[in-house]
């Protein structure tokens, strides 16, 4: 999508730093981390969020999940923690919208979210 400011790290027209890249999907470190642990995982189809996802695409849900645990595992927190962030729409908080799912951990995590 021309617009789009993770199609367009997709594309590599704005760099970002790569953690892994396949086929299908994306992962990259966040700008502005919020852990020593904060990595993006995106579909390089372009979805503006998890309500437009058909569900006839719904394997690449367990592709990116699966890809943000192993990751884990390869930064040393899976057995410590982490947590896997899914904004959806205006009241979660999203600011781009293009999925992506958030890979945080590193540090001890709070709860309720804010
Ligand atoms: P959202 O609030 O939509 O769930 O999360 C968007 C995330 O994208 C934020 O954590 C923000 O820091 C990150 N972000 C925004 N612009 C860029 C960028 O140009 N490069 C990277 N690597 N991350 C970005
Ligand atoms: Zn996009």
């Amino acid at each position: 999508m021309e617009d789009c400011l993770f199609c367009k790290i997709i594309k590599k027209e704005i760099p970002s730093s790569t953690v892994y890249e396949d086929e299908r999907i994306v992962a990259f470190n966040d700008i502005n981390p919020q852990a020593p642990v904060h990595v993006l995982l995106i579909p390089k189809e372009h979805y503006a969020s998890l309500n437009d996802i058909p569900e006839e695409k719904k394997d690449i849900l367990s592709h990116l999940l699966l890809k943000a645990r192993e990751i884990a595992r390869e930064k040393n927190i899976a057995e410590k923690g982490y947590r896997i962030v899914l904004n959806t729409a205006r009241e979660s908080g999203q600011e781009v919208f293009h999925i992506h799912f958030h890979l945080l951990g590193g540090r001890q995590m709070t709860w309720p979210p804010g």
